[in-house]
C-alpha cells in the first residue's frame, strides 16, 4: 500500500482533486474536514481547545467557528497551540482508517497544512496541487462569498508553493479547465501505479 499525501494551498483544488481520486476508486482521507468532526466528538479534544479559547468558543456543544477563525488568523501563537492540539488525533484517527482500509493500493490523506504540520513525514509520496494566487482568491471567493482581504490573509499565513514544492513528489498544475484537472490527476495516479 501506497499512503500519498495531498496538499496544496487554500483553494488550490485539493478537494477537486480529491473527488476525481474517488471517482476512480481510490480512498480519501480529509484531515480539515475530519478534524472538524473530531473538534465536535472528541472529548478531550473539546476540554482542551475551551481550556485555551475559553467556554464561548462552544455554544451547546457547537464549535462557533466564526469566532475561532477571527482569533487564530489574527495570531500565529494561537493558530499554532490549536494545531498542536488537533493535530495528534487527527493521525490517530488517520491511522485507525487505514486499518479500515488496508486492502486498497493507494490511500490518499488530504490537508492543507501537510507540509508546514509535519505530517508529510509519515507519508510515502507527496502531491501538490499549485495554482496561481489570483486564480486561488477568485475561486474561493465564489465558493464561500467571503471577502478577497481575508482570503489573502489566509493565504499569507501558509507556506508559498515555491517553499512547498521541495517537498513533493508530484506537482499538479490547476489553472485552467476541470477537464484538464481530471487529466492531471489520471496523469499522477498511473505514475504512483507505475513505480509502485
Ligand atoms: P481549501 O483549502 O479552501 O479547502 P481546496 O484546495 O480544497 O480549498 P477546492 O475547494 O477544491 O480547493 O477548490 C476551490 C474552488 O474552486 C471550488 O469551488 C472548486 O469547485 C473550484 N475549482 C477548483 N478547480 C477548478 C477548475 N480547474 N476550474 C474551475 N473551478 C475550479
Amino acid at each position: 500500500m501506497v499512503k500519498v499525501g495531498l496538499t496544496g494551498g487554500i483553494g488550490s483544488g485539493k478537494t477537486t482533486v480529491s473527488d476525481f481520486l474517488l471517482e476512480y476508486g481510490i480512498p480519501v482521507y480529509n484531515s480539515d474536514s475530519q478534524g472538524k468532526i473530531l473538534m465536535h466528538t472528541n472529548l478531550e479534544l473539546k476540554n482542551d481547545i475551551v481550556n485555551i479559547f475559553g467556554e464561548s468558543i462552544y455554544n451547546n456543544g457547537i464549535l462557533n467557528t466564526n469566532l475561532l477563525s477571527s482569533i487564530v488568523f489574527s495570531d500565529p501563537e494561537k493558530i499554532k497551540q490549536l494545531n498542536n492540539l488537533v493535530h495528534p488525533k487527527v493521525a490517530q484517527d488517520f491511522n485507525q482508517w487505514i486499518g479500515e482500509n488496508n486492502n486498497k493500493p493507494i490511500l490518499v490523506k488530504e490537508a492543507a497544512i501537510l507540509i508546514e504540520s509535519g505530517a508529510y513525514l509519515n507519508m510515502d509520496k507527496i502531491i501538490l496541487v499549485v495554482s496561481k494566487k489570483s486564480i486561488r482568491i477568485n475561486r474561493v471567493s465564489k465558493r464561500d462569498n467571503s471577502d478577497l482581504d481575508s482570503i489573502e490573509k489566509r493565504i499569507n499565513f501558509q507556506l508559498t508553493d515555491d517553499e512547498k514544492v521541495k517537498y513533493a513528489d508530484y506537482i499538479i498544475e490547476n489553472n485552467s479547465s476541470l477537464d484538464d484537472l481530471k487529466y492531471e490527476v489520471i496523469r499522477v495516479i498511473n505514475e504512483i501505479n507505475k513505480v509502485n
